[in-house]
């Protein structure tokens, strides 16, 4: 199997960043190591979607607030073995190739700041971050777990280039968060309040309930069967 099939067999969404097109800007942010290797594969994974759709009820119902918890942890290992899957096809083809943690460090790599997922997918083109500061698909929305390999596994005729962010006029996950840490700004830094959100899961631990909230993951138009994003953009 080629890496290109096997990416294709194991992920639900893949794309190639090749860091010649962005060297200087990667370097200056992240540091020599980060052009190691000459491209990062960011690899899709859907969470189960049964579970997805039921994070409406999460926060009168412990049981599945506890499953969408698991099912967010449980997604990372999942992804994590695809991701050793094609490391091990692109070395059997004679490359190199290296995975990074959830938090986007490896030992192997001394990088200035951590080479997160949201960043691989998104100079893979395959993705954007929302009002959320979610990765989001247009196939998917938020509902997926990432990984990331960088490889100097030739992979040029695959690389994308950055997607531009669709949100637009959306306000739906400004309007649905229930701790009122997303605004209606375009720049996810400047939208997505990390602090807001931790102290909502902060205040839902103290009461008691699993630290569990997924509403910006579940209700985006996008990945979401029940809204049409053409209706909100
Ligand atoms: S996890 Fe919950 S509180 Fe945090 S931004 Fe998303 S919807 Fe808001
Ligand atoms: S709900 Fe709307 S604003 Fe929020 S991330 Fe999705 S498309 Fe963007």
């Amino acid at each position: 199997m080629s890496i290109i099939e096997c990416l294709e067999e194991y992920s639900d969404i893949y794309g190639v960043a090749d860091f010649s097109k962005n060297k200087d800007e990667l370097i200056e942010t992240y540091g020599e190591d980060i052009c190691k290797y000459p491209y990062a594969i960011a690899i899709g994974h859907k969470m189960i979607e049964e579970i997805i759709e039921n994070i409406p009820l999460t926060y009168s119902n412990d049981k599945l607030a506890q499953e969408y918890l698991d099912e967010y942890f449980n997604s990372h290992q999942r992804v994590s073995k695809i991701a050793d899957r094609i490391v091990e096809e692109i070395e059997k083809e004679g490359y190199d190739a290296l995975v990074l943690d959830v938090s986007g460090k490896n030992e192997n790599l001394n990088l200035k700041m951590p080479f997160s997922n949201k960043a691989s997918a998104h100079l893979a083109g395959i993705g954007w971050l929302g009002k959320n500061n979610l990765l989001t698909t247009k196939e998917f929305g938020p509902r997926l777990t990432w990984a990331t390999i960088l490889t100097n596994a030739p992979l040029s005729e695959y690389a994308g280039d950055t997607m531009e962010s669709p949100c637009g006029k959306c306000t739906v996950c400004v309007k649905a968060c229930p701790g009122k840490a997303i605004t209606d700004l375009p720049d996810p830094k400047k939208s997505y309040s990390p602090e807001k959100c931790g102290e909502f899961l902060m205040s839902r631990k103290n009461e008691g309930h699993p630290v569990a909230c997924g509403m910006c993951l579940y209700i985006c138009p996008f990945g979401n069967e029940k809204l049409n994003p053409g209706d909100y953009i």
